[in-house]
């Protein structure tokens, strides 16, 4: 928590064209269909698949805190959280634009500390940093940035096509990142009341890390390539399972019944939300930000799926009029409902 000591220069003394320059100059090529990256009046570029673009904007003091968020780490999951929407169409990111919007308080340093980020984020995923835009703010910082991605017809996956009689799988585990926030947040709230006291965030680097430094399921793109497998639906899980579950049901006009104890929580966060008096099913369903992917398959398909680590199949798709249900594991059928906390923020 503890603020380094990096030095501050002003960017009014080089100005934002070599700003510009000094943040994007290092940033590499990876992929074929980018004709031209930055320095011109736009970026070119050219595939014969299909295009899929998103993008996302990060307000300071509403979607991150910088008294606990390392300007690097921010960077980073900037293009993270863009990227996960690509991959939650079956599809793969090749581009991304940036476009930034700072006030005076951030320093030349700290803007390249952010690109440092991106430019992680850029060589771990193979994206191109093609373009963006570079301005000044009255107060505070917001990121905003665009993915582009590519993937052919057959393999597109949309968020309202999931049918009744298919399995609902999620990757990876969930709540992690809601917990890694609360642990944030109640470092910095000591912090705050007592600046000399060391922060204690030992024996919860998976949590923390979840929250600061999320990774996008692009290994699930891959392998359900591999596996010969296009999802009947997918989305991503930005704002919770419950929330997202729902989405995806509205939008295909189903209903659905998820199992409470096939829901994957890390044993980390499990014990940390006992410990915070949390119930972790409810940190799993309603905490945001673990950008794990939830798809639909056919059941024909469930073998390819079964006992694999990455997967958890956690319910089925039912008929609309049923409604969406959680099956708990004290055999009750209650609606799925996220649990009243703020979702606004995305
Ligand atoms: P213009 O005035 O024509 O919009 P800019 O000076 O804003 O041009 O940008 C010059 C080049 O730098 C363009 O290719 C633009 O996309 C790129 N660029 C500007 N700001 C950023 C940024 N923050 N990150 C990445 N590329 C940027
Ligand atoms: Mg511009």
């Amino acid at each position: 928590m503890a603020e380094e000591k990096i030095p501050f220069t002003p960017i009014s003394t080089i100005g934002e064209f070599k700003l510009i320059d000094k943040i994007t100059k290092d940033f590499e090529i990876n992929n074929t269909s980018t004709i031209k990256a930055v320095g011109d009046d736009a970026a070119v570029i050219c595939t014969d698949r299909h295009q899929v673009i998103t993008t996302d904007m990060l307000v300071e003091g509403m979607h991150f805190d910088l008294s606990y968020t390392p300007l690097k780490h921010l960077g980073y999951k900037a293009v993270v959280v863009n990227l996960s929407d690509v991959y939650a169409m079956n599809a793969y990111p090749k581009q991304i634009l940036v476009s930034i919007a700072l006030s005076n308080r951030f320093s030349i340093e700290a803007v390249e500390e952010i690109y440092k980020g991106i430019k992680l984020a850029c060589d771990h995923y193979k994206v191109d940093l093609v373009g963006g835009d570079t301005v000044a703010s009255p107060k505070g910082m917001t990121i905003s940035i665009t993915a582009i991605g590519e993937t052919t017809k057959d393999k597109l996956t949309y968020r309202n096509t999931a049918k009744e009689g298919d399995l609902i799988v999620v990757t990876g585990d969930l709540g992690g990142a809601y917990i890694g926030l609360q642990l944030l947040e109640r470092e910095k709230k000591i912090f705050i009341e007592n600046p000399g006291v060391k922060t204690d965030l030992e024996g919860h680097n998976y949590t923390v890390g979840r929250q600061l430094k999320p990774e996008a399921r692009k290994d699930i793109i891959e392998l359900l390539d591999k596996l010969n497998i296009v999802p009947t639906s997918m989305i991503d899980i930005s704002d919770g399972l419950s929330s997202e579950v729902r989405h995806l049901c509205i939008d295909s006009y189903v209903g659905a019944v998820v199992h409470e104890e096939f829901v994957p929580i890390a044993n980390e966060t499990y014990n940390t939300a006992l410990k915070f008096g949390m119930d972790p099913i409810t940190c799993a369903l309603s905490g945001g930000e673990d950008y794990e992917l939830l798809f639909t398959i056919r059941p024909e398909d469930e073998d390819k799926f079964k006992n694999h680590p990455d997967f958890s199949i956690i319910g089925e798709i039912l008929d609309f009029n049923l409604g969406v249900k959680l099956h708990t594991k004290g055999d009750n059928y209650h609606d799925l409902i996220s649990l009243g906390w703020d979702n606004t923020k995305s």
